[in-house]
């Protein structure tokens, strides 16, 4: 049987684009059919699995994916048994803390005592231990902005990109609390067989990247 590298990339959302370009500009032969979970390339020995971003994580450390694409912001948050192997220069955001325009920010001691609303709780933890900041975390999937505004939380830590979503919600950007952009993850395990096939794809990646600039 010929060994495959499965890779797991975004399904549907701000990763999906630039991580089908990747492997396509990598010379990569793949179709991306609407509805398919996974896709072998037909001219290297790679298949794609389309997932979730916040399952990919799991799925590399138990093996299912060999490698996988997703936010550095997810890598962090997850803290699974994941290798960092490269950064890609797409997807590029921010994590960071936001009030309420009118508060009277003095700095991070202002969070201390306060209720902080997050999908990024353990990044929030390591924030506020290195601060040596107290605080609540109350931890929400989606439309972490609104909390505020509806009494849930004092300040949010969610991804920002143009601040435009936080102005419309009356909020102002205080801390950055991590740069991000997506990174090639990887098992800390893989054969020989797919180290190899690895090492031809990044070759390709680095190639492209090079090209570019
Ligand atoms: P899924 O349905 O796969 O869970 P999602 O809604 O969690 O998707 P997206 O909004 O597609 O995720 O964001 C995926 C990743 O893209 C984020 O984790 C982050 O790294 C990056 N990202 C998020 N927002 C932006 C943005 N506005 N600009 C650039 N990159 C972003
Ligand atoms: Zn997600």
């Amino acid at each position: 049987m010929n060994t495959l590298l499965r890779i797991a990339i975004q399904k549907s959302g701000r990763l999906q684009e630039g991580s089908l370009e990747l492997l396509k500009e990598s010379g990569l032969s793949i179709s991306n059919g609407k509805d398919q979970l996974k896709t072998q390339a037909r001219n290297f020995p790679v298949e794609v699995l389309f997932l979730r971003d916040d399952d990919i994580p799991q799925y590399v450390e138990d093996q299912v994916a060999d490698i996988g694409i997703v936010g550095e912001n997810v890598f962090a948050e997850k803290k699974k048994d994941n290798r960092l192997i490269k950064r890609l220069d797409f997807s590029k955001c921010r994590l960071s803390m936001a009030v309420p325009r009118g508060e009277n920010y003095t700095g991070v001691q202002w969070l201390q005592g306060k209720n902080i609303a997050t999908s990024y709780p353990n990044i929030v933890k390591g924030f506020l231990a290195k601060h040596n900041v107290e605080a609540g975390i109350h931890e929400i999937s989606g439309s972490v902005e609104i909390a505020p505004g509806i009494g849930l939380a004092d300040a949010i830590c969610d991804i920002v990109s143009t601040g435009s979503t936080l102005l419309s919600n009356g909020l102002q950007e205080v801390e950055i609390v991590m740069q991000s952009e997506a990174v090639i993850i990887a098992s800390p395990t893989l054969s020989p067989e797919k180290q190899k096939i690895l090492d031809k794809l990044l070759f390709r990646i680095e190639a492209v990247k090079k090209a570019k600039n």
